[in-house]
């Protein structure tokens, strides 16, 4: 009985412990597509800020630089 128990614990283990990894099909989902984003000025501005939007992600951004941002703000929370 005491075996039986322990195999069951292990087994559970097991599995946590492979979810907690992420898996092996989580870890090739979560690729980072940076290279995806296609920033486009969208004619919007406010005094030297240009507001630019990622064609791919549907993201607006006005960055400080006046330039398209370098990584995509999808990743980002939107702010209130
Ligand atoms: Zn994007």
């Amino acid at each position: 009985m005491a075996i039986t128990i322990t195999a069951i614990i292990l087994v559970l283990y097991a599995v946590w412990a492979w979810r907690r990894k992420g898996g092996p099909s989580d870890a090739r989902a979560k690729k980072p597509a940076k290279k995806a984003c296609k920033w486009e000025t969208t004619g919007h501005s406010k005094g030297r800020f240009v507001e630019f939007r990622c064609a791919t992600c549907g993201v607006s951004a006005m960055p400080h630089t006046g330039k398209a941002p370098v990584d995509c703000k999808s990743t980002l929370s939107r702010p209130n």
